[in-house]
């Protein structure tokens, strides 16, 4: 079976060599090229390696040339498609001409696409273009790496900076790609057998009166149910795998086997409800399935069921049963917290509201001038940490994903931060942004640019 290659697409004004940096990269001594059979003139396709790293490198040259209006050729079939399954999109500018609207609108559409990209600033061969580079960071790419497609210099740096960036795209493999808006929104309903999670489905379905269908899926096991809820559809994912732990549990691998259904299910999820029972509480099994959601990028809602058992209790029963319960599953301390019951359908509705909150803080983009001043605000008062580097620095940030958020901190200086000072960041991240019930991968690059200054 072929391989899909990553796909890194040039994208630009026309006449910002576009197409001399595609000659540059492909048919440079150190990439190894080969031609690749049906490929259309507007769209240049080529394979290419670097540092072991292959990659389809796509040129939309001709695309744009033909007009003057890059939006315009935006639209142009084989173009929209190049950037719409691009796993990396290098915006190519002119540092001679300085930044223009022109790059702003290219910029403009790459966000409404949500793919991610970074600069490469053209025609920096004399020093005043290389001095005037610094605006392009205004464009929210990062990094923006200064080149001469001409004379070579800059797109080694380049390179490196491409390959970094599929590399990590790749560790989050799965997680994105997805539409800015997805017309369905993927709920995975876990937890141990018994826990009410078939019972909260059905009340899900009931309350709304609003069920599309039972959709037998693709394969034997898969059931979706979809629901629509306000202008959303609501696809709960896998109600088989949900189902299939009772019948084991008499074969006493419960525990594992339901592991492994969840597991399915966030897989093909965009928030996962892990549901408890009010009056078993948490296991390990929970911090299991809590673990998984974290690793898969996925948002979380803890959903306590069969609360109409326990609500005659009291309040300090329920703030007790929720501190264990936090302390139970520490690591997701931004986890919201419901209790519910699916008997009664007791703030069952405010289930969905909360999913769709966890949705949309899941997918939330921050601007980068907006990141940058918060960066700025909180290391003048909490200076980075990182074991053995003395006087690290953060010089910007930028969001390179969504779903999870995904941040880059650039650095003065090869480094990681302290354990406690990554939480640190992360946290002031979730309250600043409000990224609630979402985990957030941070990583730290030295910025590329120091090495040629
Ligand atoms: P699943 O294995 O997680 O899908 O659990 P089920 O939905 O099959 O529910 C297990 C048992 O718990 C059933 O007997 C349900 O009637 C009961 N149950 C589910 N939700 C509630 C609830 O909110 N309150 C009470 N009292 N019982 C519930």
């Amino acid at each position: 079976m072929p391989i899909r290659l990553p796909q890194v697409v040039l994208v630009g004004r026309p006449n910002v060599g576009k197409s001399t940096l595609f000659n540059r990269i492909v048919g440079s001594r150190r990439a190894i090229v080969a031609p690749v059979p049906g490929t259309t003139r507007d769209v240049i396709q080529q394979p290419a390696v670097w540092q072991e790293v292959a990659f389809t490198l796509t040129d939309t040259g001709g695309m744009f040339g033909a007009s003057e209006d890059p939006l315009h050729q935006l639209v142009l079939e084989h173009g929209q498609r190049a950037l719409r399954t691009a796993d990396l999109l290098v915006l190519v500018v002119d540092g001679r001409e300085g930044l223009l609207s022109g790059d702003h609108a290219i910029a403009k559409t790459i966000r409404s696409l949500d793919r991610p990209a970074l600069v490469a600033i053209n025609k920096t061969d004399d020093r005043r273009a290389h001095a005037a580079a610094a605006e392009f960071h205004e464009l929210g790419f990062e990094p923006t790496v200064p080149i001469s497609a001409e004379h070579g210099t800059g797109v080694a740096e380049l390179l490196d900076e491409i390959v970094e960036r599929l590399k990590e795209r790749h560790a989050n493999d799965g997680e994105e790609g997805r539409a800015p808006e997805p017309p369905e929104l993927g709920i995975a309903i876990v937890g141990r057998p018994n826990v009410g999670k078939s019972s909260l489905v059905n009340r899900l379905l009931r309350e709304e009166r609003m069920l599309v269908s039972d959709m037998p899926g693709t394969t034997r096991d898969a059931v979706d149910a979809l629901l629509r809820w306000h202008r959303r559809v609501f696809r709960i994912v896998d109600t088989a795998g949900m189902r299939r732990p009772g019948r084991v549990a008499r074969s006493g691998k419960v525990e594992a086997i339901s592991v492994l259904a969840a597991r399915r299910a966030i897989e093909q999820a965009d928030v996962v409800v892990l549901v408890i029972d009010a009056v078993e509480g948490a296991t390990d099994q929970d911090g299991s399935i809590a673990g998984e959601v974290e690793r898969a990028g996925r948002g979380i809602v803890i959903a306590v069921n069969k609360w109409d058992l326990v609500k005659g209790q009291g309040a300090d029963f329920s703030d007790t049963f929720d501190d264990k319960l936090r302390f139970q599953l520490k690591f997701l301390e931004y986890a919201p917290m419901i209790h519910l019951s699916a008997r009664t359908g007791e703030r069952t509705p405010k289930l969905l509201e909360l999913i769709d909150k966890v949705a949309q803080a899941r997918r939330t983009r921050v601007k980068t001038p907006e990141l940058n001043r918060f960066v700025e605000e909180i290391t003048a008062r909490n200076p980075p940490v990182s074991p053995g580097s003395r006087h690290v620095r953060i010089l910007y940030a930028t969001q390179t994903a969504v779903a999870p958020p995904t941040f880059v901190f650039f650095t003065n200086v090869a480094t990681k931060f302290h354990f406690s000072y990554e939480r640190f960041l992360v946290n002031q991240l979730r309250e600043r942004f409000n990224f609630v019930g979402t985990p957030i991968r941070l990583h730290v690059r030295r910025r590329s640019s120091s090495r040629r200054a």
